[in-house]
């Protein structure tokens, strides 16, 4: 009877979790999405531990250890999600990911001390499911960390002589050692090497990874850790865990290939690119030969305010100053004066998916302000200004123009088809992918050089006297 509850439980919170998913993906509802699901799994834990019955009777649940786990996580992970910066947002998901690949492969390795290692006479799925787990968590696990460590700019990009070579031999022994022990000749040492070569296999796969592809490699591994839950749930005939697992695992996945569609990269190229990551700067206003057009603050104030259109572009560095709020305030000091402005949003702006979207939320600006690329592109070319604040390679007219460059094909904000261009930034500073920018040096393009959230605060002063 109590096993049905259980049952009936882990379907309601497999349901939180799509019915979650489905929200998180407009703005509006994401918050709302997010809090049901977390109530789905605060009520399968609940549950699990208070119903869930060990098939082994012997074995004891020791209620008290896992009081003293929740208690320590919770207090680590509300901490650690308080604390963290809006752009800092990628090494917190890097490192919880890591985290739960670690899980499934700790769910394996105690699995493993009640299971009896098969004599390879007859096929052992439940046996394949635990190494599966060990390895696609360690995986995840370890390269999770080096991913984190490398957002964090504690880890520089790396790669080994013969990286590709050795990483192939390594996966050709992961395979090997999986078929060995699945043929029933391993014994607890091979279960443990196996442990051993998976997790520095994850630190080798993504070492030589370029900086600026992190955020789609952390969501491929988000996409590992999710499948090797499943393998856990699997494991326990846990529905909530499987279910869970495979709706990360998915989601995972899908969002890699959208990210990779985006800037125009296939996956082999992310993971063997080495792209980005270098930085080309020069003194404030040059790069070369070429100098760029600066405008003062009173200058922009008088042309923004006696436009009729008007199109902000947010990017990274928006994020960086953390100038949304004041960005709104100007938006609508705007309006008043009867300019239509609206906000073009990137789906590769900032430094993950839906960044821009979050954080111009935030300053509770409309969503019907926010943009999509392919909704505004056409109308460019009526546009009076386009404000660039803080992006760079989202309009980087190279990728359109330039066959060697690294970003050529990645659509763009096409904002050299509106009349002005203004780009606020502090100096000439490359963008992630770490090339140059001829907009910058366009005929119609000015710069308003200097930090994103002080511009902004100046101009708004002085858009209030004009
Ligand atoms: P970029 O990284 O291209 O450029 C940001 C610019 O902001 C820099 O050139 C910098 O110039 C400027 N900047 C930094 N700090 C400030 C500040 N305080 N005030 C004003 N300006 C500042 O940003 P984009 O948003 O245009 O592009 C995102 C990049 O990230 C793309 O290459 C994309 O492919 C990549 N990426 C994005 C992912 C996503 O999911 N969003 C995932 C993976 C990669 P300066 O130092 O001179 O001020």
């Amino acid at each position: 009877m109590s096993i049905n509850i259980l049952e009936i439980i882990y379907l309601i919170a497999s349901l939180t979790f799509v019915i979650g998913l489905k929200m998180l993906s407009h703005p509006e509802s994401a918050r709302k999405g997010n809090l049901i699901a977390a109530v789905g799994m605060l009520i399968a834990v609940i549950a699990t531990i208070s119903i869930y019955q060990p098939f082994d009777n012997s074995k004891l649940i020791n209620y008290g250890l896992i009081a003293l786990g929740l208690l320590v996580g919770t207090i680590i992970g509300t901490m650690m999600a308080k604390k963290v910066q809006m752009t800092a947002m990628p090494q917190m998901v890097s490192f919880f990911n890591g985290m739960g690949g670690a899980c499934a492969a700790l769910i394996a390795i105690i699995e493993f001390q009640n299971h009896e290692v098969g004599t390879g006479s007859s096929f052992d799925g439940e046996f394949l499911v635990m190494l599966l787990g060990l390895i696609i968590g360690s995986v995840s696990f370890s390269g999770s960390m080096i991913a984190y460590g490398k957002l964090e700019g504690k880890i520089k990009d790396k790669v080994l002589p013969m990286n590709q070579l050795i990483n192939m031999i390594m996966l050709f022994t992961i395979v090997a050692l999986t078929v060995y022990q699945m043929l029933g000749y391993g014994d607890s040492t091979i279960f443990y090497v196996l442990l051993v070569v998976a997790l520095v296999y994850g630190v080798l796969f993504v070492m030589p990874i370029g900086g600026a592809d992190m955020p789609v490699v952390i969501s491929l591994l988000n996409s590992f850790t999710g499948v090797a839950a499943a393998f856990g749930g699997f494991l326990y005939g846990n529905k909530a865990m499987l279910t869970g697992g495979i709706l990360v695992g998915s989601a995972g996945t899908i969002l890699t290939i959208l990210m990779c569609k985006a800037m125009n990269r296939s996956l082999t190229n992310v993971l063997l690119g080495a792209f980005g990551g270098t930085k080309a700067s020069g003194a404030k206003g040059e790069v070369g030969e070429q100098t760029a057009k600066e405008i003062s603050i009173s200058d922009t104030a008088v042309l923004l305010s006696y436009s009729q259109n008007v199109v902000i572009v947010p990017g990274y560095g928006l994020a960086v100053a953390q100038a949304q709020h004041i960005c709104h305030e100007l938006e609508q000091l705007l309006e008043e004066k009867g300019v239509t402005v609206n906000y073009a949003i990137h789906p590769v702006a900032g430094r993950m998916p839906g960044h821009m979207n979050v954080l111009l939320a935030e300053a509770d600006v409309p969503y019907e302000r926010m943009q999509e690329m392919e909704e505004i592109n056409p109308r460019m070319a009526n546009t009076d200004v386009v404000v660039v604040i803080g992006a760079n390679d989202v309009v980087n007219p190279a990728a359109k123009k330039d066959p060697s460059s690294p970003i050529y094909g990645m659509p763009i904000l096409e904002v050299d088809q509106a009349k002005n261009v203004i780009i606020l930034k502090r100096g000439m500073s490359a963008g992630y992918a770490g090339i140059e920018n001829e907009l910058f040096f366009y005929p119609k393009t000015r710069m308003l050089f200097g930090d994103a959230k002080d511009s902004l605060q100046k101009l708004t002063a002085e858009v209030k006297e004009v």
